[in-house]
């Protein structure tokens, strides 16, 4: 199927009146089925072996509208041999302007979040869904979301985490294929299949700092979850 068919489909299922899809695997949209559907752009992509490379083709990638207004691509940052991955939405401002993730006051809260459990943020790996800022902050369209999913797919690969924390909705609908509300999805451990890889990793779903910075009563149950995220990780002696 091909990323335009792909994104037919999902409008076609929204537009039907599906609302939720979560399933134990993602669904590969693209897969291929014969030599003809395949995508030059995704089958290069699915080459890549490391973060250099990855980091490389992004940047040189053309196709995403996004791109054109951004000042900078963002692709992630800290140990690329973390067992931990943290996965957001896109890039604001500020990230626009360093080019780093997670470094304006979402990311000034996130480092409040991950010291409160003794992570270290140069210990964790921490990417987005997107790599570039859309215009005022927009969340990212499904197109743009469907668009860009290769590129984090293959990052989840590369780095190989044992954990991954989605923050917010963009994050956990992207990496589950779900249209699950952050309510509904936290509080348990989901697993993601890599597309070309049989390994499963762990993922727990939280709210994203943005949000808690507009609703803070929702820091409660944050907290909640980075409790069950640093007992995996003590469990799983990460
Ligand atoms: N919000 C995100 O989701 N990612 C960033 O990098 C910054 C803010």
């Amino acid at each position: 199927m091909s990323d335009i068919s792909n994104s037919s489909y999902i409008k076609f299922l929204i537009k039907s009146g599906i609302t939720s899809f979560l399933q134990n695997e993602p669904n590969n949209f693209y897969s291929i089925n014969s030599k003809k559907t395949v995508s030059p752009i995704l089958n290069k992509v699915n080459d890549i072996t490391n973060i250099n490379d990855l980091e490389l083709y992004i940047k040189n990638y053309t196709n995403c509208n996004l791109k054109k207004q951004a000042k900078n691509t963002v692709i992630g940052a800290g140990n690329t041999k973390a067992n931990i991955m943290l996965i957001g939405e896109a890039p604001g401002a500020e990230e626009d302007k360093i080019g780093e993730p997670f470094v304006g006051a979402a990311g000034q809260l996130l480092n409040k979040m991950l010291a409160a459990i003794k992570i270290e943020r140069n210990s964790i790996y921490i990417t987005n869904i997107i790599p570039w800022r859309p215009p005022n902050n927009r969340p990212p369209s499904s197109d743009e979301i469907l668009q860009c999913l290769p590129f984090v797919q293959r990052h989840i690969e590369i780095i190989s985490p044992k954990l991954i924390l989605l923050l917010g909705s963009t994050a956990a609908k992207a990496i589950l294929t779900t249209t699950f509300s952050v309510s509904k999805l936290r509080g348990r451990w989901h697993e993601y299949k890599s597309i070309n890889f049989t390994k499963r990793i762990k993922c727990l779903v939280t709210y994203h700092p943005a949000f808690l910075l507009r609703s803070p009563n929702y820091k409660k149950q944050s907290w909640e979850d980075l409790k069950t995220f640093q007992k995996k990780i003590f469990d799983e002696n990460l």
